[in-house]
């Protein structure tokens, strides 16, 4: 098979990536390992108002707007709470979401390839193995959407995330909520080492998570979710049925790679760890480095010149998650629940308060030197 260009991993970036360089009049081959593509979701699917202002996501296929904010400590005792006045966050229902942005990129003339495995590249090209046997691709450039732990890193030879957290959710459709809807977070690290275990109840659908590093589990990341299900904040009047989605799966948060892009091909979204080092927040961040990636590439097959991916430089591009990244690394310092508690009296304070409102309701997305186009887009 030919084509201009190979995207490897059909998530929001490797879709929205496709669907912009499709639309600029490129071949584009998108392959993804999953049969479905709204199957095995990876997400909560919490969207920031960064996004919903910049992005024209569909809106039917995303929940009531939040705006109420509550963080716990160890023990859910006095719990602060953070009103908005603004709509920050909405939650896809990230099924019906990932199947019109398919949709959309199959009508702007991506080629897609479902249950087609990236397996490796020779000389010859990109070797896929799909639902009727390998295919040997040969493209101009390879896309690695292939989320945190990509093997298209591998095969380009760029740099591939190693500070991982890992995470588990359980998610239920509700009736109702009483009260505002409103996104539930709690600080201990006995259930949630080095990040955060949370309740999202918007009133359509409750998603009840941990995540943290895969090492620091006292008894493991499942055993941990049960045990913060048992007790979650946030789910007043909702039953917990046995029969529930699970999804999961790794989070890179050490900030975007330094070499993302190479002359053979670059990286976007998580393979590119295109993450907010701190929120965990990966949405905003893959459509809008997507952006760039499709406008690089755009040019670079335009033009034919070798070094125009050199335009697309996670070093520098890097330097926009300094804070935040300081900040992770203080997150993960926080090792006990006391440690933990302490900290919630600094956060009670009027100063802790305007920082946590900066933080969860503020205006800044990643990565702010990229802007997004005023076109409507993939999904
Ligand atoms: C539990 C959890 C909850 C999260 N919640 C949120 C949230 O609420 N808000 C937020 O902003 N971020 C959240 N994130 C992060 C966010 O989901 C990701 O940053 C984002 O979805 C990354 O998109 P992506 O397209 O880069 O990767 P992915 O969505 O992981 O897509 C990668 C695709 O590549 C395919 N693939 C992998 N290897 C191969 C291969 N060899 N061949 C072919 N295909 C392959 C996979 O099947 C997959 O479809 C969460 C992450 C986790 C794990």
């Amino acid at each position: 098979m030919n084509a201009d260009v190979l995207v490897v991993g059909a998530g929001l970036a490797g879709l929205h990536t496709a669907t912009l360089l499709a639309r600029r009049g490129h071949d584009v081959l998108l392959a993804d390992r999953r049969s479905r593509l709204d199957g095995a979701i990876r997400t909560t699917g919490i969207f920031v108002r960064k996004t919903l202002d910049d992005f024209p996501l569909p809106a039917e296929h995303l929940g009531p707007p939040i705006r109420r904010m509550v963080l716990y400590p160890p023990g859910l005792d006095r719990p602060v709470v953070l009103d908005s006045d603004r709509d920050e966050y909405r939650v896809g229902d990230m099924g019906p979401l990932y199947a019109a942005a398919a949709r959309t990129a199959a009508a702007a003339g991506v080629r897609i390839a479902l249950g087609t495995r990236h397996v490796g590249r020779d000389d010859g090209g990109w070797l896929l193995a799909g639902p009727d046997g390998p295919v040997r691709v040969r493209a101009r450039f390879v896309v690695g959407a292939d989320g945190a732990r990509s093997r298209v890193a591998r095969d380009l030879g760029l740099d591939r995330n190693t500070e991982l957290l890992v995470g588990a959710e359980e998610v239920v459709a509700v009736p109702g909520v009483d009260g505002p809807p409103a996104f539930s977070c709690v600080l201990d690290p006995s259930l949630a080492p080095g990040y955060l275990a949370w309740v999202v109840n918007d009133g359509r659908h409750a998603h009840v998570g941990v995540a943290g590093y895969a090492d620091r589990f006292p008894d493991g990341l499942r055993r941990a979710l049960a045990r913060f299900r048992a007790s979650a904040p946030g789910l007043a009047g909702v039953a917990l049925p046995d029969e529930v989605e699970r999804r999961g799966g790794p989070i890179p948060v050490g900030g975007l790679l330094r070499r993302i892009a190479g002359p053979d091909g670059l990286l976007v979204g998580d393979a590119a760890g295109a993450v907010s080092p701190l929120t965990a927040g990966g949405l905003d961040p893959c459509l809008r480095l997507s952006e760039h990636a499709a406008d690089v590439l755009d040019d670079a097959l335009r033009t034919g010149r070798a070094d125009a991916l050199a335009a697309y430089d996670g070093a520098a591009l890097r330097a926009s998650f300094r804070g935040r990244l300081a900040l992770r690394r203080g997150l993960a310092q926080v090792r006990t629940p006391a440690m933990a508690t302490a900290a919630f009296a600094l956060l009670r304070t009027p100063p802790g308060r305007a920082a946590a409102r900066r933080i969860l309701f503020g205006d800044r997305s990643f990565p702010d030197a990229v802007r997004p186009v005023p076109a409507p887009l993939a999904v």
